[in-house]
């Protein structure tokens, strides 16, 4: 299974609704850690997102997550907007010329997302950000390249929760948290949980079709 251009703005527009729906929870495992911003931050990205492909007719799965990426840079602002407008204007400039969205699609996307964070942000694995559920979700997708969309999507989502799961046992060593030391403990990191919120979502979409 592939999915057309207008098919990824379809399944963009469904993360975008997700992460409007989950700002609650992102606000509330932000304000664990942190300052509470991040859902509202999250949900104003998302907001704009939505601005630029519900009228779009996109020519290329490129264009979809790269505009996404855009949005989220412009409009939300900080070092959150740079790095998530970073996941995808990295990862969908990583699919450039790729006619259709596929499971080596999802692999390209989810490494360069990876790749552009780390250099961005410079934290890597084990420190409490997003990257922890990036990582495994990036490594799960090239080991699952050759599976059917909707079954490298379901893997991937997986290995993300696993990571956010696992994000609770971390110090962190980036924003706020950083300053708590040993109370972050037991809470999950903010940006992991808005990873697996659109991750899911991108699996149920193509589970559910488009
Ligand atoms: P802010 O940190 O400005 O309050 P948000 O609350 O919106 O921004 O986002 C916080 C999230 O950003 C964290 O939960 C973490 O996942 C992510 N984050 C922060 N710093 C980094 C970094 N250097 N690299 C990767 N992700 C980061
Ligand atoms: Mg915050």
């Amino acid at each position: 299974m592939e999915l057309k251009p207008n098919q990824v703005r379809l399944m963009m527009l469904r993360v975008a609704d997700a992460i409007i729906e989950a700002e609650p929870m992102l606000s509330q495992a932000d304000r664990d850690l942190g300052d509470g911003d991040h859902g509202l931050g999250m949900k104003r990205g998302m907001e704009a997102v939505k601005a630029q492909l519900e009228p779009m007719e996109p020519s290329s799965v490129e264009q979809v997550f790269v505009t996404t990426g855009t949005a989220m840079m412009t409009s939300m602002g900080g070092a959150s907007g740079a790095l998530f407008g970073t996941v995808f204007r990295a990862g969908g400039k990583a699919l450039a010329g790729r006619a259709t969205f596929d499971s080596e699609g999802l692999a390209l996307l989810l490494e360069a997302a990876l790749e552009g964070v780390m250099k961005r942000g410079g934290a890597k694995p084990g420190d409490k950000t997003m990257i922890d559920a990036l990582a495994p979700a990036a490594a799960k997708a090239r080991e699952s390249n050759a599976l059917p969309l909707t079954d490298a999507l379901k893997a991937v989502s997986e290995a993300a929760e696993s990571g956010k799961e696992a994000s609770k046992n971390m110090i962190a060593q980036f924003g706020r948290a950083k300053t708590l030391g040993k109370a972050c403990l037991g809470f999950p990191d903010a940006g992991a949980c808005s990873v697996v919120v659109m991750l899911k979502t991108m699996s149920g979409s193509v589970v559910n079709g488009l």
